[in-house]
C-alpha cells in the first residue's frame, strides 16, 4: 500500500466530504451540499477528538448526534447514514494513533453515543413541538369557532391556510369539511374523506379509551380530548397522528360540531421505532442486546407473587483462541451462527435469548415450571452447540459453559441475578468447561468477594495500594536483629488492610503475582539498602523476600533480581529468597537452574514452611538452599508444657541434619520466651515471631536493631 500523502487536516476534510455526500440526499435541508459539508466539518473534528479522547467520553459523541438534529437532519435516514459513514471511514481517515483493535472498539462506542444523542435531541425537539402544537390547537379552536360564527370567508382562510390537518364533523360523526393538509395526509383525494363517518376509522391499535372519549365529546360531556391514533389511508398504509378533537357549540352553548386537529407523526414514529430497535438489538447477530435483556429480566422479576424465572448464562469455551487464530471476521461469523442456533432454542412463549457482548449470551425463561424449563433450555443449548460450525470451510467445534440461576422472582434485582449467573458460569468454566452448573448462593457469596478482589488486583498495583511490613529475624544466640522478612499487604479502598493469604492465591491464579512479586522484591531490596546506609553500626541487616511458584518458573527471575541488586547496590549476600518446600517437590534441574544461578551469585535461598510438605530429607542435598525455615506448626507444639517429647526429637533431628548439610535453621511463629529458650537449646540459629515483634513498618526495625547493639 502506498503511503498516505496528505496530513490529518486533509484527511478530516475528506471524511467530512464523504459524510456530507451520504447525508445530503437524505435531508430536507435548504443548504447546498458544500454548505452542509462545511457544517459537518466541526462535527467531524469532534468525532476525531472523541476517538482519541482518554478516557472515552460518550458525551462528545452525543453532542454530535444532537448537533445533527439542530441542523435539521432529522429524517430517519440521516442517522443510519451517519452511523454507516462513521463505521466505515472514521478510523480509516481520523484514527491516527492507537492500536487498531482499540480504535474499532472506541468507534463502536462512539456510534452508540451519536445515536443516543440524536435520539435524545429528537425527543426533546418533538416534545417542544407537541407543546407548541397543543397551544396552537387551543388557539385555533377559539379562532375557528369565532370564524364560524363571524364570517364564512374568514373561516375559509384559517381553515385552508393551516399547516396542520383540520376536519369538521357533525355530532353523528359525518365529515363535513376537511382542509388541504388533512387531505394530503390521507393520500390526496378529498372525496375519500368528506361524507365519510368518523366511526369508520377505527384501527386495531386504538386503545379503548379513544372511542370512550369520542362518545363523551359528542354527548357534550367533555370539551376536548387529545390522543395518539392510527388511521388506515385509502391505499391501506398507516397514518399515525396526534389527534386533538374539540367540541364546537353554537351561540346558545348547544353542541353542534366536532373539530379535529391532526398532526402527522408517522415518520417520527418510524424513526423512534427504529432507534428503539437499534438501541435494543445487537448489530452483529440481531439478537436483543443487554439493554433489552435487562428490561425483560426486570419485568420477569417484578412479575409478582408466585412467579419464578430461570436464566442460563452462556460463555463459549476457547472463543478467544478462534478469534486469534482465524481472525475477527471468522469469529464474527461463528457468533452469528451461534446466535441463530440459540434463537431456535428459545421459541416458546416467555423465553428469550440475548447477546450480552463478546461471546456471552443469556437465555431467559418465565414459563409455568421454570425449574424444569430452565434445565431443558440449558440442555437444548448444549445440544445446539454440539454440531460443529462451518466457517470458511473449516468445521469448528464449539463448546460452552453455562451458569444457571432459577428461583422465585421476588427475591432479587436483575443485576444481582445476572452476577450470580456470571459467577456460576465461571464455576462451570473452572471445572473444565463444556458443562452447566447451578447457582449456589453460598458459593456465590464466597466468589463475589473473590471475584471482586481478583478484578481489583491489577488496578491496585497501578494505584500503589500495596505496602510491605517487615518482621524481624532474631539471632537466638545473642538476641541481635539480623534482618527481616518482607510481608506484603493490600490497603484496599473499601475493605481496609487485606492479608497476603487472601490475595496472593488470587494473584497467582491471574498471573499478577509476577509483577507484584517483582515490586515486592524491588521495594524490599531498596529498603535493605536504606537500612544499611543509615545504620551501618547496627550490623548488615538482611532482607527475606517470598517467592511464589509462578515466579520461579518465570524466565525473568534471574535477570530481574540481578538488575535490582545492581541498581540499588545491595550485596547479593544481604538478600534471602524464600521458596516453599511444596514448590520444590519433585523439581527437576530446569526448575532449579535459576535458583542455583542466584545461589552461586551469593543470594541465600531459604526453604520456607519446612515440615509441612513431604520432602524427602535426603533430597535436601540436591537443592541450592542454605536456610531451612521450620514451619510454625513445630513451634506451636512447644507452647504448652510438658512439650511432647516426640516433637522435640523431630526438631532435634531436623536441626542436626540441616547442620550436617551446612544449612542454617530459622524457626517461625515464636510467641513466648519459653519457646525461644527451648528452640535455642535445640540448636536453632534464628527465630521470628510475635515474641520479638509483629510485622511492622520498616523504621521499627531500625529501632529494634539499634536497641540490640546498644
Ligand atoms: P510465611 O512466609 O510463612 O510468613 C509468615 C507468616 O506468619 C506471616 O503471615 C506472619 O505475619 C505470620 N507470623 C509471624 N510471626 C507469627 C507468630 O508469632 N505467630 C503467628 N501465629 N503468626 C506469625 P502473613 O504476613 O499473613 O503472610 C502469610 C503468607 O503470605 C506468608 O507466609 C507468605 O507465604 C505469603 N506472603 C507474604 N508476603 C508475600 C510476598 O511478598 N510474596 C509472596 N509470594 N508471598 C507472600
Ligand atoms: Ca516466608
Ligand atoms: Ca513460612
Amino acid at each position: 500500500m502506498s503511503a498516505e500523502p496528505d496530513g490529518p487536516e486533509d484527511r478530516l476534510r475528506r471524511f467530512a466530504t464523504i459524510w456530507s455526500r451520504a447525508l445530503f440526499p437524505a435531508t430536507a435541508t435548504s443548504l447546498t451540499r458544500p454548505e452542509l459539508e462545511r457544517q459537518l466539518e466541526p462535527l467531524a473534528r469532534r468525532l476525531r477528538d472523541a476517538l482519541a479522547e482518554r478516557p472515552f467520553r460518550a458525551a462528545t459523541g452525543e453532542s454530535v448526534g444532537a448537533a445533527l438534529v439542530e441542523a435539521d437532519c432529522t429524517e430517519p435516514e440521516t442517522l443510519s447514514r451517519t452511523l454507516d459513514v462513521v463505521d466505515a471511514y472514521l478510523v480509516l481517515y481520523c484514527g491516527a494513533q492507537g492500536e487498531r483493535e482499540e480504535l474499532r472498539a472506541r468507534c463502536a462506542r462512539l456510534q452508540h453515543a451519536v445515536a443516543a444523542g440524536f435520539a435524545r435531541a429528537l425527543r426533546e425537539r418533538t416534545l417542544a413541538e407537541q407543546e407548541a402544537i397543543s397551544r396552537a390547537a387551543l388557539a385555533a379552536r377559539g379562532t375557528v369557532a369565532e370564524a364560524l360564527h363571524a364570517s364564512e370567508a374568514r373561516f375559509r382562510a384559517v381553515f385552508h391556510g393551516a399547516a396542520i390537518g383540520i376536519g369538521i364533523a357533525d355530532l353523528d360523526g359525518t365529515v363535513l369539511e376537511v382542509n388541504d393538509a388533512l387531505v394530503r395526509m390521507f393520500g390526496g383525494l378529498e372525496h375519500q374523506l368528506r361524507g365519510r363517518n368518523v366511526g369508520e376509522w377505527s384501527h386495531p391499535d386504538d386503545s379503548p379509551h379513544v372511542w370512550k372519549l369520542y362518545e363523551e365529546l359528542v354527548r357534550g360531556e367533555r370539551e376536548h380530548y387529545r390522543v395518539e391514533k392510527a388511521f388506515y389511508r385509502p391505499d391501506g398504509t398507516v397514518l399515525w397522528t396526534n389527534l386533538t378533537v374539540s367540541l364546537l357549540r353554537d351561540a346558545d352553548g348547544v353542541p353542534q360540531y366536532q373539530l379535529a386537529l391532526v398532526e402527522d407523526t408517522t415518520e417520527r414514529r418510524l424513526l423512534h421505532l427504529r432507534l428503539r430497535y437499534e438501541a435494543t438489538h445487537d448489530a452483529l447477530t440481531g439478537l436483543p442486546n443487554r439493554t433489552l435483556f435487562f428490561e425483560r429480566l426486570e419485568k420477569a422479576l417484578a412479575a409478582g407473587k408466585g412467579a419464578r424465572f430461570g436464566l442460563c448464562y452462556l460463555d463459549l469455551d476457547g472463543f478467544k483462541a478462534i478469534n486469534d487464530s482465524l481472525g475477527h471476521a471468522a469469529g464474527d461469523r461463528l457468533l452469528v451462527e451461534v446466535a441463530d442456533r440459540l434463537q431456535a432454542c428459545a421459541t416458546a412463549p416467555g423465553e428469550m435469548v440475548a447477546r450480552l457482548g463478546g461471546d456471552e449470551f443469556v437465555a431467559l425463561t418465565t414459563g409455568p415450571d421454570t425449574e424444569r424449563g430452565v434445565d431443558e433450555l440449558a440442555g437444548r443449548i448444549m445440544h445446539a452447540l454440539a454440531t460443529p460450525i462451518s466457517v470458511d470451510g473449516r468445521e469448528l467445534t464449539v463448546r460452552g459453559s453455562i451458569g444457571i440461576v432459577e428461583g422465585p422472582a421476588a427475591d432479587r434485582g436483575a443485576a444481582e441475578v445476572l452476577r450470580s449467573a456470571d459467577i456460576t458460569m465461571y464455576r462451570a468454566k473452572h471445572a473444565g468447561g463444556n458443562r452447566c452448573e447451578l447457582a449456589d448462593p453460598e458459593a456465590d457469596a464466597r466468589a463475589i468477594t473473590r471475584h471482586g478482589l481478583t478484578t481489583a488486583l491489577p488496578v491496585a498495583l497501578e494505584r500503589g495500594e500495596f505496602f510491605i511490613e517487615y518482621q524481624p529475624l532474631v539471632h537466638l544466640g545473642d538476641g541481635s536483629v539480623r534482618g527481616a522478612e518482607a510481608l506484603v499487604r493490600w490497603l484496599h479502598p473499601q475493605h481496609g488492610v487485606i492479608g497476603p493469604d487472601r490475595f496472593i492465591p488470587l494473584a497467582e491464579h491471574t498471573g499478577l503475582i509476577v509483577p507484584l512479586g517483582r515490586w515486592v522484591l524491588e521495594e524490599s531490596v531498596r529498603q535493605a539498602r536504606t537500612w544499611q546506609a543509615r545504620h551501618a553500626d547496627a550490623g548488615p541487616l538482611r532482607v527475606n523476600v517470598n517467592l511464589s511458584p509462578c515466579q520461579l518458573t518465570h524466565p525473568g527471575l534471574v535477570s530481574d533480581t540481578v538488575e535490582i541488586l545492581e541498581r540499588t547496590g545491595l550485596a547479593p549476600g544481604a538478600l534471602c529468597l524464600e521458596v516453599t518446600e511444596s514448590a520444590l517437590i519433585g523439581a527437576d534441574d530446569d526448575l532449579l537452574k535459576p535458583l542455583r544461578h542466584l545461589a552461586e551469585m551469593g543470594v541465600d535461598i531459604a526453604l520456607d514452611d519446612f515440615g509441612t510438605g513431604y520432602s524427602n530429607l535426603a533430597n535436601l542435598r540436591r537443592l541450592p538452599v542454605s536456610v531451612l525455615k521450620l514451619d510454625r506448626a513445630f513451634t506451636q507444639g512447644m507452647q504448652h508444657y510438658p512439650v511432647d517429647p516426640v516433637d522435640l526429637k523431630i526438631v532435634e533431628g531436623i536441626v542436626s541434619l540441616a547442620h550436617s548439610l551446612d544449612l542454617a535453621v530459622t524457626v517461625e511463629g515464636v510467641e513466648t520466651g519459653a519457646q525461644a529458650d527451648q528452640l535455642r537449646e535445640l540448636g536453632c540459629d534464628t527465630a521470628q515471631g510475635w515474641y520479638y515483634a509483629r510485622p511492622g513498618p520498616p523504621d521499627r526495625l531500625h529501632e529494634l536493631a539499634l536497641a540490640d547493639v546498644l
